[in-house]
């Protein structure tokens, strides 16, 4: 069943594939008004498809650009926008890393000040994190260090906003059929000199269903964090990873 929320003002950060689009699309078909954040116009426009989304170009790792995102508030603000490629540690470049923490976490530490700063009661701050933000991995170092960091961020600001009625939160997915898991999915065929099956098999095998989660699934857990039955969910790290962590 899906949670019933008032209709609010929305943003969305990296809405313009995967996740986000998803998220996006379920807030927008549940009557909400909407704003996705991304850096490129065509994929923006291809999440709304004609639902009456309001389109921001934004790079969540420029304080301007972010501030720029806010000059009306919102009551949901879901920090999304994330990435960034496997390496093992000797193999990371110290601009890899910059890169990885940049859009992770400091994306995350931007989207979430401006957004607080005109957030009023009833107000949702939430972070797309990761497994990796509860555990960590081979070859994923600077992506769980960033991830973890977006977890630290988040049971903190949870913490100073709690007595305002506003929650700061955090969902925790394994991997998603995205084109997320696409590239990790391609890196590993490289990384390890396999076949696209195995790798494929590889990845699938860190979830415990033995399948990719849905972006569906993912929506769900945001969803529930933004409505308003979750007022006293705060500071969580909601694991929707079919039982990994
Ligand atoms: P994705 O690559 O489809 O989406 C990420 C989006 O973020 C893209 O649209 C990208 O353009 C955008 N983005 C990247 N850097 C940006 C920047 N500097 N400014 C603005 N936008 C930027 O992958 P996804 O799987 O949909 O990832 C969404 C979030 O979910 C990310 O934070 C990711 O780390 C997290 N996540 C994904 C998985 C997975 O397996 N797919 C698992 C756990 C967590």
């Amino acid at each position: 069943m899906t949670p019933r929320l008032q209709t609010r003002r929305v943003l969305i950060t990296g809405a313009g594939s995967g996740i986000g689009r998803g998220i996006a699309r379920a807030f927008a078909d549940l009557g909400h008004d909407v704003t996705i954040a991304g850096r490129g116009f065509a994929a923006l426009e291809e999440t709304d498809g004609g639902r009456g989304m309001t389109l921001r170009t934004a790079d969540v790792t420029d304080e301007g650009s972010v501030a720029s995102l806010f000059e009306t508030p919102y009551q949901v603000v879901i920090a999304n926008a994330g990435g960034g490629s496997a390496g093992r540690l000797g193999d990371t470049t110290l601009e890899a890393w910059n890169e990885t923490l940049a859009v992770n976490l400091t994306g995350t530490f931007l989207t979430f000040r401006a957004g607080l700063a005109g957030m009023t009661e009833g107000g949702r701050l939430i972070a797309m994190a990761s497994t990796a933000s509860l555990k960590g991995g081979a070859a994923i170092a600077a992506y769980a260090a960033a991830k973890h960091g977006v977890l630290g961020l988040v049971r903190s600001v949870a913490l100073e906003v709690a007595k305002r009625g506003i929650t700061c939160n955090a969902v925790c997915p394994g991997y998603v059929d995205t084109p997320l898991a696409d590239r990790a999915i391609a890196g590993l065929q490289t990384r390890l000199g396999i076949g696209a099956d195995e790798a494929r098999a590889r990845v699938v095998a860190g979830n415990p269903p033995g399948r990719l989660i849905t972006v569906e699934e993912v929506t769900a857990a945001v969803l529930f964090l933004a409505s308003d039955g979750a007022s006293m969910v705060n500071g969580h790290a909601l694991s929707v990873s079919g039982g990994e962590v």
